[in-house]
């Protein structure tokens, strides 16, 4: 056991490593020493430990939290250059189905050929999101825009380019592993030594 601490410049070489060459062994010492710190930071359960490990990972490496999926795949299916597309397509195949519902019984064919292709398209759209809400979680809205006023404005990431996690999806993430807490101890705590531990390792 024991690997020694490492310092702060230290672990962020670890996360630049992980995040844009994707090292797995950079990230498998990266959890090591967040965990380190976890234990240096007195928090007394191991399993919490590791939970707050994996939350605060996921944060420097702009990883999705699992309690964030959701959310990011509704905004991919709102937003972002493909939904945008698939929308406008999808348009247009309600218009002409309109059209040919109009026509009458002769265009039956027709009409379930245009169902299946509105119901193929909302697949892939969906598909779509929940691909892109594994991988990262850059704004779907303002991403391909940043360094622009438009993503300054972007009242989805308040211009920070990411959907950060809260506290809120901390707390799903305790709740679906089913680790005891009080909300009260989560928020004084544990969500305040994860804001601390980021914000002393966060690349600047
Ligand atoms: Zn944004």
């Amino acid at each position: 056991m024991g690997l020694p601490s490492m310092s702060d410049e230290q672990i962020e070489l670890l996360i630049v490593k992980s995040k844009y060459i994707g090292d797995n062994d950079a990230e498998f010492i990266l959890h090591k020493m967040i965990y380190l710190r976890c234990c240096d930071a007195l928090i007394e359960n191991e399993k919490i430990r590791t939970i707050i490990t994996i939350i605060i990972v996921s944060i420097l490496l702009d990883q999705p939290l699992v309690t964030q999926r959701n959310h990011i795949k509704s905004l991919y299916k709102r937003f972002g250059t493909e939904a945008n597309k698939s929308k406008a397509n999808l348009a247009k195949m309600k218009q002409d189905l309109k059209t040919v519902e109009l026509r009458g019984q002769g265009y039956c064919h027709l009409k379930t050929a245009l169902v299946e292709r509105i119901a193929a398209e909302e697949m892939a759209l969906d598909s779509y999101a929940e691909e892109q809400s594994l991988k990262n979680n850059h704004c779907p809205r303002c991403v391909s825009t940043l360094g622009t006023e438009m993503s300054i404005n972007c009242d989805i990431c308040n211009g920070t380019g990411k959907i950060a996690v809260t506290m809120g999806d901390a707390k799903a993430f305790f709740n679906e592993l089913d680790l005891p807490y009080t909300p009260c101890k989560f928020s004084s705590e544990y969500w305040s030594e994860i804001l601390f531990i980021v914000s002393e390792l966060q690349i600047k």
